[in-house]
């Protein structure tokens, strides 16, 4: 068998292509995976209770874009959800991100206040602030501010989850969490947030659903590409594999997962985060995401890890300038390749979101250009 495209991975950046090029252009595509299922890092599945989980770590759907929200929305319908998440900081569980209302339930009150009105003053309503930003500040109370916030829930909490301090990332790993000036409690503001009704397995499936389109699990593509016959590769996986490392390897965030299931109706009531308390993160109950009703209940505790061992999976790309290095490197030699297109969170070694990873490849599809 010919086949026009060959895909590596299926994760939501390989099926969305398989998806669009099978379905509007008719060509054929094979989908080579390792894994011995598809969806990638966003699969979920029923486990022995018959709860369903994400197996590689709670995902929520949120995205500004209308065309990415409609172009799954063909696949699936939502479960309209909006993410909450309360951190443990000083003894009480308080809303996360840092916005006014946290600010009321840890500082004492006239301070709170003061603190409110000048930030209300310096930077408006509804704004949200970087918190390597707000670090800058000359003020002397913002000052203070910023640097409890930046105690209190940045520091211990992402030398835990990457092992190294905020100012040693690039400044949009906690940008992504940016102190909110504002009482909404939260966790993204986008316009479109939800959980596929049916678990975003059964989304892919509907993707996939089309005869033009043949999936391999269970093979790394190095064992089989030269056997196959194609045109084009789309290549969604680790880019420094693809080239055997020849720059050197570049580094991932991995995480451990433990998994507890109760005989409970609710564990808790929204995401919980431990900035400064635990080996893990945070620990999320997936019911309260999907809204299932059972009478057993399973949690997620998300236990950070240097990416290094065979059977450790590349979570996160660690945005640092030397990395950056490294991965221009590949990205040039990537860019002499003709008939092989890298995309998606490893093939281009970008902290992405799953909508992200969507519209690149749309954006790609239609010949347009996405963001940088
Ligand atoms: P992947 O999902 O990693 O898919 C790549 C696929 O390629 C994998 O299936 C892999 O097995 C396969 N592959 C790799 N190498 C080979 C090979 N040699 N041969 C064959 N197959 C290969 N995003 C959100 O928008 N919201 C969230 O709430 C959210 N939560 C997250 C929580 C966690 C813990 C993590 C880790 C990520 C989260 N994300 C979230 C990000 C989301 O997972 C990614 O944006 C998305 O999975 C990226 O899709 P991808 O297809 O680029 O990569
Ligand atoms: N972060 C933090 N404390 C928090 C929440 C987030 O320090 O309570 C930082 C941390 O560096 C984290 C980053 O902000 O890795 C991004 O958080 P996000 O929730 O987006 O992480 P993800 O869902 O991608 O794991």
């Amino acid at each position: 068998m010919r086949y026009d495209y060959v895909v590596v991975g299926a994760g939501i950046a390989g099926i969305t292509f398989a998806e669009n090029i099978s379905s509007e252009l008719n060509e054929k595509v094979l989908i080579i995976e390792k894994r011995n299922h598809i969806g990638g890092n966003c699969y979920d599945e029923y486990n022995e209770n018959g709860i369903l989980i994400h197996k590689y770590g709670p995902h929520i759907f949120h995205t500004n874009n209308k065309r990415v929200w409609d172009y799954l929305s063909q696949f699936t319908e939502w479960n309209i959800y909006y993410h909450k998440v309360l951190g443990s900081i000083d003894g009480k569980f308080v809303p996360i991100p840092f916005n006014l209302n946290t600010l009321h339930e840890l500082l004492p009150e006239s301070l709170a206040n003061r603190l409110e009105n000048q930030l209300i003053q310096k930077f408006g309503y509804g704004c949200k602030i970087p918190i390597l930003k707000l670090k800058q500040s000359s003020d002397k109370d913002l000052k203070f501010l910023a640097d409890f916030i930046y105690e209190k829930v940045f520091l211990n909490y992402t030398t835990k989850q990457w092992g190294m301090k905020p100012e040693e990332l690039d400044p949009e790993v906690t940008g992504r969490v940016p102190v909110y000036i504002s009482r909404d409690n939260r966790y993204f503001q986008d316009k479109y947030q939800g959980l596929p009704k049916y678990g975003y397995t059964k989304m892919f499936e509907k993707m996939l659903n089309n005869k033009n389109i043949h999936i391999i699990l269970n093979t790394d593509y190095k064992e089989i590409i030269n056997k196959i016959e194609y045109d084009r590769l789309i290549y969604t996986g680790p880019i420094d594999y693809f080239f055997d490392y020849k720059y050197g390897k570049l580094p991932y965030r991995s995480l451990d997962f433990k998994f507890e299931t109760y005989q409970l109706d609710q564990y808790q009531h929204v995401e919980h985060k431990y900035p400064n308390d635990y080996d893990f993160t945070r620990i999320t109950e997936y019911k309260h995401m999907t809204g299932q009703k059972h009478e057993f209940t399973t949690i997620v505790k998300e236990y950070p890890k240097d990416y290094k061992l065979e059977n450790d999976i590349p979570y996160y790309p660690i945005p640092q300038k030397e990395n950056i290095v490294i991965y221009s490197k590949y990205k040039n030699e990537a860019e002499e390749q003709k008939n092989v297109i890298f995309i998606g969170r490893l093939a281009e070694y970008r902290y992405y979101n799953m909508d992200a990873v969507v519209e690149k490849v749309l954006f790609f599809l239609r010949g347009e250009k996405y963001g940088n």
